[in-house]
């Protein structure tokens, strides 16, 4: 790791304050939220931003908080680590809390923030697709004022969102769910620990409790094209169906043939393509099934 070059750091105590500073000083700078991704771009991908205008000390920022509509608001700079051990997103989505359970180590979870997950737009991001299956709407605001876009829509490509330079994104809102959601994510990485997806599965469904039927399926795969992706083919053959292991595996097969995986050093994207075949069947069984009582029956369960 090389030393950074020296740069301007601000440390604004309020979004008008980190805004006026990005209008002041102009292009070329970087907000900073938990520091790791733009660190690691700067210290070993030659990222060499001109000032640095950290968001730590803005108020607001962070926590999850259940709004009286029943929607759940995910402040940008909540942690990893918040969204994996909140009582209140474990029991209503546990695989969201499981998907922030994926990314890097417990030390990492401590700092890495969900804002910066997606503003980094890494296609491979593990907070991505279970916010994206639960319709979440990202909050943006900058110079000109706020906006809110579906988080589906945000990702333009690799590290590309629709913000720009200026803009700061402050929350996420999860709208309200029914009360027979489940879902479940899958991050498909033969070495578990300490590495990004191969293929990321998140999906979502209604369930009915009596016929079983499937109703409002959403399908989303990560690490497979430059942005996350809804398969939306794949969730209009399981629309209204009750799901059976063959119609699992049929889902499967169609999000297989959606998916837009390239070759790179982990993975050829033939085996991608694969894996999100058995990755999308294995979820949406599992997301019949409930959440896994353990880390090892879920383990178990994934492969
Ligand atoms: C060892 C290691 C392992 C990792 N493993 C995983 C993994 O398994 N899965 C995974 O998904 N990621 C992984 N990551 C990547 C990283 O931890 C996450 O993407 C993290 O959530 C980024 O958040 P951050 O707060 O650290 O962002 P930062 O590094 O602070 O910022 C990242 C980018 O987003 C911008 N930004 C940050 N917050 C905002 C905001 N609110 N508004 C506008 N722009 C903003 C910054 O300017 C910067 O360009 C790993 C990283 C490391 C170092």
């Amino acid at each position: 790791m090389k030393r950074t070059e020296p740069f301007e750091f601000y440390q604004p105590a309020s979004l008008q304050e980190a805004s006026r500073l990005l209008k002041e000083n102009g292009p070329g700078g970087r907000f900073l939220a938990g520091g790791t991704d733009l660190v690691i771009a700067m210290k070993e991908k030659g990222l060499v931003p001109k000032y640095i205008v950290d968001l730590k000390r803005i108020s607001g920022l962070s926590g999850i908080r259940e709004q009286s509509d029943g929607s759940i608001t995910i402040g940008a700079l909540t942690t990893m680590r918040e969204i994996e051990t909140s009582p209140l997103i474990t029991k209503k989505y546990s695989f969201l809390s499981q998907s922030a359970a994926e990314v890097g180590s417990i030390q990492i979870r401590n700092r890495a923030t969900v804002g910066g997950n997606m503003a980094n737009a890494t296609p491979s991001a593990d907070g991505a697709p279970a916010l994206i299956v639960l319709n979440a709407t990202a909050k943006i605001v900058g110079a000109n004022g706020d906006r809110t876009v579906p988080l589906e829509e945000f990702f333009r490509g690799p590290g590309q969102t629709v913000m720009t330079s200026d803009e700061i994104l402050i929350e996420l809102t999860i709208p309200k769910t029914g009360p027979r959601l489940v879902g479940e994510y899958i991050k498909f990485s033969p070495r578990e620990m300490m590495d990004l997806a191969y293929v990321g599965v998140a999906v979502a469904y209604n369930l009915g409790a009596s016929d079983k039927k499937c109703e409002g399926v959403r399908i989303v795969l990560g690490a497979v094209a430059p942005t996350p992706l809804r398969a939306k083919r794949a969730e209009a053959a399981l629309e209204g169906q009750t799901l059976t292991e063959t119609l699992a595996e049929k889902v499967g097969q169609i999000a297989a043939e959606e998916a837009k995986p390239i070759s790179d050093v982990r993975s050829s994207a033939d085996y991608r393509r694969a894996m999100v075949g058995a990755m999308t069947k294995r979820a949406l069984l599992n997301a019949a099934a409930g959440p896994a009582k353990s880390w090892v029956e879920r383990r178990e369960r994934r492969y």
